[in-house]
């Protein structure tokens, strides 16, 4: 059963992660998850009997769907983003991300579902905070290309279920484990939309310091749909 499998993958990693988190900051703490993460994936990826379609310049991923990242994700973006990127390409992030934002806010609850809206650190089909990118971005377990554009392109056809499968379980089963071991923390770990959450953390210092103090890191971005704590 596939909550099984997760699991499986969930409770070593909440158990590392609470160790780390005991012993370090916040930020080494998910990057010590993301090269686990990374590792646990890759051991996946080699040992599937089904063969992967992902590949680098594919990015119908970063282009399907609003992308959501936890708070410790997003202010892990921040930092990459503060430390790399030139003026010019903050300025042309920060455009994407506000156009993102101002297209969801402008759309009807029901046009919402047909937004396709592009990353804004998607740049020539390439990620540009790569190595911060969250967790959700470093799951890659598509065994069918055609079956993702044909969803790219028409919005109301379902996800199609082509994937690998022990990939998968090992995506969703390590990122759950983390997020518990926050969760367990008292920090917020709603799942917010990336670009307003972005925008928010670049703006408001203040964001940091409501996260590190356990009450809600981001109070002006949007939440994805199907977070059942965003509301509270
Ligand atoms: S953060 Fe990077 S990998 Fe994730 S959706 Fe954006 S461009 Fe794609």
């Amino acid at each position: 059963m596939s909550e099984e499998r997760m699991l499986e993958h969930a409770r070593p990693e909440l158990a590392q992660a609470r160790e780390d988190l005991h012993k370090f900051t916040m930020r080494e703490s998910v990057v010590r998850f993301y090269a686990r993460h990374d590792a646990k994936l890759d051991t996946a990826v080699q040992a599937s009997p089904q063969a992967l379609a992902c590949e680098a310049g594919c990015s119908y991923c970063c282009r399907q769907f609003e992308v959501v990242a936890h708070p410790f994700e997003v202010f892990e973006v921040q930092a990459y983003v503060s430390r790399h990127f030139t003026a010019e390409q903050l300025r042309g992030t920060i455009e994407r991300a506000t156009r993102n934002v101002n297209e969801r806010k402008a759309a009807t609850e029901a046009a919402r579902l047909t937004l396709r809206p592009t990353c804004p650190f998607l740049v020539d089909h390439s990620c540009s905070v790569y190595a911060a990118r969250p967790s959700v971005c470093r799951n890659y377990h598509s065994t069918d290309k055609d079956n993702c554009q044909k969803s790219f392109e028409d919005p109301f056809n379902t996800w199609p279920n082509t994937y690998a499968h022990d990939v998968f379980h090992a995506a969703m089963g390590g990122a759950a484990g983390f997020k518990k071991a926050v969760e367990e923390l008292g920090l917020d770990t709603r799942t917010y939309h990336l670009s307003s959450a972005f925008l928010e953390a670049m703006r408001s210092p203040d964001s940091a310091k409501r996260f590190n103090s356990g009450k809600r890191a981001f109070v002006k971005a949007t939440f994805s749909e199907f977070d059942s704590s965003a509301s509270s």
